[in-house]
């Protein structure tokens, strides 16, 4: 069976389109440019001046120094180094570590830390971010201990796109910490880097997460943002690229793309009131066109392109595949917990019933989205709900 192409796609935060003059910086990188960056010949000098150009652009986005961007194989790799680079330099010092974190971060943070804590390496603190799915900041100043490590809390969630208080954190453990270099601060910021301010020293973060297919660049690169004089060990061994710490041939291709598109996120940033407009207009349109609808996380702390609505009585999963079926591409929970039939664990941890988080489906909304889709999705939604609540019995 041939696969019907989505002709509107509202799945932005799983990952998003390639920006065709991301696709054209690359391209020479493929072919005629194809150089090993640590080559001492010309080619070999025309990727490293390639990557190091990347470098120079997401350094300018961050407003920091180039020494501290370092390029990873992916998001997930920049989230897990932050952790265990940061918990292997601190169990040196004899003491076991400890982390704190929150409910409804990626798995790419939860993971590790739950790892960690479960072989004993570390003691770790989950906060609650309770019905608005938002972290409270004296939660955050109540858990910290004397070997509190890490504090790693994503500056905007992937699934529910709430935006946490990251500079009101960073000020809470840079009380505590005073001249100490723990704890350090780490935020995953990759459903934020188009939406937000990505200052690192307005945000007062020590690291930080980007990843390139979030913002219309290609996938399989990430950053990781350590501050000078960050201690971090390595994960992986075998090589002297970035310093040492993320060994292996660099992508320059994916490089190349990554920087390109950081650079680009400047000008989609202008166009971020009118996305929200757009978003709110089908926020507003479901919740009053049809029943028994309910937005999930908070209105006023979100992402401009995130609408996670809960469809009561409605499987999110079937209204999934009726509007994949209308050409809507959307997504339940996040891409990386699709697939499996355990409710999110980003909506459980809201507090609002597993039927809740069962019926949530997610819009994401893109720089390229527009007026027309959202009133076709409009259009077309409310009947599809009407449907699948007539056969399952559902009686608003
Ligand atoms: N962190 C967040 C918040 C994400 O949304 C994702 C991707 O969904 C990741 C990390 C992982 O990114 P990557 O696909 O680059 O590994």
């Amino acid at each position: 069976m041939q696969e019907k192409q989505a002709t509107i796609y509202l799945d932005n935060a799983s990952t998003t389109s390639l920006d065709s003059k991301v696709l054209e910086a690359m391209l020479p990188y493929f072919k005629e440019q194809f150089g090993n960056a640590s080559s001492i010949h010309a080619l070999g000098q025309t990727a490293r001046v390639a990557v190091e150009k990347a470098r120079e652009q997401v350094a300018l986005f961050l407003n920091c120094k180039e020494s501290e961007v370092y390029f990873t194989p992916s998001a997930t790799f920049s989230d897990n180094l932050a952790i265990l680079g940061v918990v292997r330099v601190a169990q040196k010092k004899g003491i076991k570590p400890h982390i704190i974190t929150n409910v409804i971060e990626h798995p790419a943070v939860l993971e590790p830390i739950k790892h960690l804590e479960k072989t004993g390496q570390i003691e770790a603190t989950f906060l609650p971010v309770y019905q608005e799915g938002i972290v409270k900041v004296e939660d955050v100043e109540r858990a910290i201990k004397s070997n509190t490590c890490l504090v790693s809390i994503m500056q905007a969630n992937n699934e529910i796109g709430t935006i946490q208080p990251i500079d009101e954190i960073a000020q809470v453990i840079g009380n505590f910490r005073g001249p100490k270099k723990y704890p350090l601060f780490h935020t995953d910021a990759v459903q934020a880097a188009n939406y937000l301010d990505l200052n690192v020293e307005k945000l007062g973060v020590d690291l930080l997460t980007l990843s390139g297919h979030k913002i219309y660049g290609p996938k399989g690169i990430g950053v990781l943002y350590v501050k000078q004089s960050t201690l971090l060990e390595p994960i992986v061994f075998g090589g002297h690229q970035e310093a040492g710490l993320i060994p292996g041939t660099e992508n320059v291709a994916n490089i190349v793309g990554l920087g390109k598109a950081i650079e680009l996120v400047k000008s989609s940033k202008l166009k971020v009131q009118s996305l929200r407009k757009l978003r709110d207009k089908l926020i507003d349109g479901i919740l009053k066109e049809i029943p028994q609808t309910f937005l999930n996380g908070s209105r006023e702390q979100r992402l401009a392109n995130n609408a996670n609505i809960s469809f009561k009585g409605v499987e999110g999963e079937a209204l999934l595949i009726l509007l994949d079926q209308a050409g809507i591409a959307v997504s339940t929970g996040s891409a990386c917990s699709s697939g499996s039939l355990e409710a999110s664990h980003v909506l459980m941890a809201l507090d609002c019933g597993k039927e809740r988080a069962h019926s949530a489906v997610r819009f994401s909304l893109s720089k390229n989205t527009i007026e027309k889709e959202i009133d076709y999705v409009l259009n077309v939604l409310p009947k599809m709900v009407e449907h699948l609540r007539k056969i399952s019995g559902f009686k608003v």
